[in-house]
């Protein structure tokens, strides 16, 4: 199996603004600390949440949607091994999470695959549901970083125009980077998208 196989997604954009893009919440500690900071800089964003997370904490998806960001479906359950699921189980995965969004009345057909990796079994799966694959061009590594002012300054230098950083509103660290980062960002004059823009690129052919 290659982890390598090439899927047409979004990760890459010629466009003069920063993208920031969240995975692995709703989480009821850091995602409305992240929202606060967005709704205060006035900045749009995606987030790709778990099904499991999201059940729990609806009422932050209602948010995320209210306050104008776009959510994407990071699968029900976020296997560690979902590169290696059946093309079944890959599909029940989404499929949850989508039906779950229904109930919601809301729809996303925004994907983005746990840990990133696509294969040929998931990219069939993502032609099949017609799903808007997207990834990112920068790593935040927010994860491994956990000092909040080495997080911030190191978002600030990946945020050049076409930028789409991965970021992820489940961490601590991420919540406490973000105020300074989009400080040092407006007194650098780095623009982010605004939800028109997004939702023009989202729309745009898969390079
Ligand atoms: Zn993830």
């Amino acid at each position: 199996m290659s982890f390598n196989y090439f899927v047409k997604s979004k990760n890459s954009i010629e466009k003069p603004f920063v993208l920031l893009t969240f995975d692995d919440g709703p989480d009821r500690n850091t995602t409305p600390i992240i929202l606060d900071v967005l709704k205060d800089f006035n900045v749009t964003a995606i987030f790709f949440v778990i099904g499991i997370k999201a059940k729990k904490e609806q009422h932050l998806i209602k948010r995320i949607i209210e306050e104008g960001h776009f959510i994407g479906n990071h699968t029900a359950s976020h296997p560690p091994l979902f590169a290696l699921l059946s093309a079944a189980k890959v599909e029940k995965e989404i499929n949850e999470l989508t039906a779950f969004f229904t109930t919601l009345e809301m729809e996303s057909n925004l994907f983005r695959p746990p840990i990133g990796y696509t294969n040929p079994i998931i990219s069939r799966v993502v032609n099949k549901l017609n799903l808007n694959l997207i990834g990112w061009n920068k790593r935040s590594y927010d994860t491994v970083i956990r000092n909040p002012k080495v997080l911030s300054n190191r978002l600030v230098s990946l945020s050049k125009p076409g930028s789409i950083i991965l970021l992820h509103d489940n961490l601590k660290q991420t919540a406490l980077a973000l105020k300074p980062f989009l400080e040092l960002s407006s007194q650098k004059g780095i623009t982010f998208a605004n939800k028109e823009q997004i939702n023009l690129y989202l729309n745009e052919k898969n390079m």
